[in-house]
């Protein structure tokens, strides 16, 4: 019989849009369509919703509207923030290191090494351990006079591991460094309130926490100062040109509500799906580890590296079975690419090759996860028999 199911576990990839939120979202489409800087009525219904949005932010994060900047996403939120910040603490004072770590996602990654190669910036890694967390006194000893920005993931996409990023900050604070953190992955499970936390800048994601997609935040507090990146009209207080995505922005505010809202329940639902998959899958499959820290780790993620396959084709088997799971390599066809961020963790090429993600949310129930466990086996049986073919 032909396997029907299609279960999604990838939800460190993508999130659905809620019913509700898609709804919030449809008027902004077609009636209140006027842009926010003009000065007639239609323009005053979009500028409305536009603060309104700001001020839920600011609510929920705990900080001045003024400190939220909408974007087009997790991606440009990163960017924004480091090229931001490296840019502008260049000019005021010279500054022109960077540190960061190996672990981060590759909107933080490839904009430091793009500093590095096109803009005079000289990067520096903090180590991680073998869990992918940064010690923050490795950040007290790199920390230079010349240091123009430091950011380090909060919650890691590919291994689930949380950064002691409120430790970090404080380091960060008291030597008045300006100190980001990516927390496009954490944002749906933590609090992620600034002041809490000691950063000057943070970013979001609408589609990761069951909002739209090409929508992000950038938190920036009111004490660093950043540059822009793109040239245009003064919107997002001279920071973020471009008229303002006011669907989408009404609607990646409503899921944020949402998700803060049911924070507790969201939690409990998660983790104990977390925790049957880790427990099962430690117990039963040989030659598998859990990547990533076992305690500091996002609830609803669920990371392995298995020896002796390429894990493309353990998930093109899973897929078979109705399984959607991610692994680290962002390689789809052809040479497999081991992980560089399960490299960084001191994984050999080979176990780096067999990395396997896989993350529950919402929609996700016990007989999905029980589906899942029950395949899982025999297709990490068929990917190592088909990698020793080679
Ligand atoms: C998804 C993700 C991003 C990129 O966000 P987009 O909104 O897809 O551009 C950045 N960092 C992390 C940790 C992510 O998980």
């Amino acid at each position: 019989m032909r396997n029907h199911k299609n279960v999604y576990l990838d939800y460190a990839a993508s999130t659905p849009v809620d019913e509700d939120v898609f709804n919030a979202m449809e008027p902004y489409f077609t009636q209140v369509y006027g842009n926010p800087s003009g000065i007639h009525q239609h323009a005053q219904s979009s500028e409305n919703a536009l603060h309104a949005s700001r001020r839920t932010f600011a609510v929920l994060l705990n900080c001045l509207p003024e400190e939220i900047l909408f974007t087009s996403g997790g991606t440009e939120s990163d960017n924004l923030a480091l090229r931001g910040a490296a840019m502008s603490e260049k000019h005021h004072r010279n500054a022109d290191h960077i540190l960061t770590t190996k672990v981060e996602h590759q909107a933080v990654l490839k904009t430091a090494l793009d500093l590095q190669e096109n803009y005079g910036f000289e990067v520096e890694f903090i180590p991680v351990d073998g869990k992918g967390r940064v010690d923050p006194e490795e950040v007290r000893n790199l920390l230079r006079d010349s240091t123009a920005v430091v950011s380090v993931i909060h919650g890691n996409n590919e291994i689930g591991t949380i950064n002691p990023i409120q430790e970090i900050g404080m380091i960060c604070r008291e030597r008045g460094v300006p100190f980001h953190t990516d927390a496009v992955q954490s944002g749906v499970h933590l609090p992620v309130q600034p002041e809490e936390l000691n950063v000057d800048l943070l970013s979001l994601g609408g589609h990761k926490f069951y909002g739209p997609k090409g929508i992000g935040v950038l938190f920036k507090s009111k004490k660093v100062k950043i540059d822009p990146v793109m040239t245009g009209g003064s919107h997002e207080f001279g920071l973020r040109p471009g008229t303002e995505n006011i669907p989408l922005i009404v609607g990646m505010t409503r899921a944020y509500e949402h998700i803060r809202k049911n924070q507790e329940s969201y939690h409990l639902h998660n983790i104990q799906l977390r925790d049957q998959i880790i427990e099962t899958v430690l117990g039963k499959i040989d030659g598998s580890v859990l990547t990533g820290h076992p305690k500091y780790r996002l609830p609803n993620h669920a990371s392995f590296a298995f020896t002796e396959l390429d894990s493309n084709n353990l998930l093109m088997l899973l897929d078979t079975e109705g399984y959607s799971c991610a692994s680290g390599s962002s390689c789809k066809t052809g040479h497999p690419e081991p992980s560089s961020v399960l490299l960084a963790l001191g994984l050999s090429a080979n176990d780096a090759l067999g990395g396997l993600r896989v993350t529950v949310g919402k929609h996700t129930t016990r007989e999905d996860v029980e589906g899942f466990l029950s395949v899982l086996p025999t297709a990490v049986e068929k990917a190592r028999n088909l990698s020793s073919l080679k």
